[in-house]
C-alpha cells in the first residue's frame, strides 16, 4: 500500500524485462505477452508491476469495504479511499474484471495468444506437462537448454525473416539451404526437405520413450509392425498388447500452426474408416501422440497416455524432446 506512481511502475517493468532479455538472450522484439502471461499459458509468468500493484491494492480496498468490523468499513468508505480505488481502476482500464484474481491472468493470456508468435500456444493450458519444464525445471536441465527452449517457445530463433521483421526491403530473406522458400522458423524446423531427417529422429525419440514406458508398465510393445487390412497396409508406430487388449499408437508428425485438438480429432476419424472400425470392434484402441514443434502435447493425447499407464516423467519428457529437436534443427 506504499506510495508508488504510474511512472515508477512503468520504469520497474522496463528494468525487469531488460534483465530477463539479457539473461535469456532474447531479442528486443519478443512480444510483451511472453514475459507476463502465466506459465500455464505459455509465458514466463513474471507479473507486470504496472498492473499487478494496482490490482492488489484494489482487491484489498474492496475487501475492506466488505469487512465485518464497522470501524474498518467506516475507514474504507472515506473519500480518500474512493480516490485510491479510482486510481487503481484507471491503471487497469484495459483489464476486464480487474478485481478478480483470474482477470489479470486471462488478460495476459489473451494478449500473448493474440500475438503472431503466441497464436500456436492458445491450447497450451489444457496440457499441464507442456509447461512443467518452466515451472519446475529438472535439476539435470542445463541453463543453456532452458535458454534454447525459451527461444523456441517465443520463436526468437535467428532466421532471416525474423531479422528482417519490421524493416522490409532489399534484404535476402530466402532460406540458405537454397530451396527457394522464405527463411522462417516454421519452414526450417517443420517443412523443409533438408531437415526431414532430423524430424524423423525427433519422432523416433518420442516413439522410443513412449514404448519404453509402456514396456515398464507390463505391455508387450511392437514397433512399426505392418498389418494387412482390406483398406491397405497399416503400420502404427507402436502396437502395445496386454492380455486381450491391444492399443495402436501413432505418434503424429509435428504440426505447426494447426490447432492441436482439431488434429487429434482428424487423426481419429482417419482411424475409424475401413479396417480400423472392424479392428476397433475387437477391442483395439487407437491412441495418437500429437506434439507441436514448440513442445505442446495435445491434451487428448496426454489423457490417452495417462489411461495407458505412461508415467508422468515420460509425459514431461515428451515436450522437452520436441523442443530440443526443434532447436537442434
Ligand atoms: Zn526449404
Amino acid at each position: 500500500m506504499g506510495k508508488v506512481t504510474a511512472y515508477y511502475m512503468k520504469r520497474l517493468d522496463v528494468t525487469i524485462r531488460a534483465a530477463i532479455r539479457k539473461s535469456l538472450y532474447l531479442p528486443e522484439d519478443v512480444a510483451i505477452g511472453f514475459f507476463h502471461a502465466a506459465v500455464r499459458d505459455g509465458g514466463l509468468g513474471v507479473p507486470r508491476q504496472a498492473g499487478f500493484i494496482p490490482h492488489l491494492r484494489l482487491r484489498r480496498l474492496l475487501r475492506s469495504r466488505a469487512s465485518s468490523v464497522a470501524l474498518v468499513v467506516a475507514c474504507a468508505t472515506r473519500a480518500m479511499v474512493d480516490c485510491q480505488i479510482n486510481w487503481c481502476r484507471a491503471r487497469l482500464a484495459d483489464v476486464p474484471r480487474p478485481e478478480s484474481a483470474d482477470g489479470l491472468k486471462s488478460y495476459w493470456a489473451r494478449l500473448w495468444h493474440d500475438a503472431v508468435d503466441g497464436a500456436d500456444l492458445s491450447h497450451i493450458a489444457e496440457s499441464g506437462v507442456s509447461t512443467d519444464w518452466v515451472r519446475r525445471p529438472s535439476p539435470f536441465m542445463r541453463g543453456g537448454n532452458f535458454v534454447n527452449y525459451s527461444w523456441v517457445r517465443a520463436i526468437a530463433l535467428c532466421s532471416r525473416m525474423r531479422i528482417d521483421r519490421g524493416r522490409r526491403g532489399g534484404r535476402d530473406i530466402m532460406f540458405r539451404a537454397v530451396c527457394q522458400m522464405a527463411e522462417t522458423a516454421v519452414h526450417m524446423i517443420q517443412r523443409c526437405f533438408r531437415t526431414h531427417g532430423d524430424r524423423i529422429l525427433r519422432h523416433d525419440c518420442i516413439v522410443k520413450a513412449v514404448g519404453n514406458s509402456l514396456t515398464e508398465m507390463g505391455w508387450t510393445v511392437h514397433y512399426e509392425r505392418v498389418y494387412h487390412t482390406p483398406a491397405g497396409p497399416r503400420k502404427p508406430d507402436i502396437t502395445a498388447v496386454r492380455g486381450t487388449r491391444a492399443h495402436l499408437n501413432k505418434v503424429a508428425k509435428y504440426r505447426d500452426e494447426a490447432r492441436l485438438t482439431d488434429t487429434i480429432i482428424a487423426e481419429r476419424r482417419a482411424g475409424r474408416d475401413g479396417s480400423a472400425a472392424r479392428v476397433a470392434a475387437d477391442g483395439v484402441v487407437y491412441v495418437t501422440v500429437t506434439v507441436s514443434w514448440r513442445g505442446v502435447l495435445g491434451s487428448d493425447s496426454m489423457r490417452s497416455l495417462e489411461d495407458l499407464g505412461v508415467d508422468r516423467r515420460t509425459l514431461r519428457r515428451i515436450p522437452i524432446m520436441a523442443l530440443k529437436g526443434s532447436y537442434l534443427n
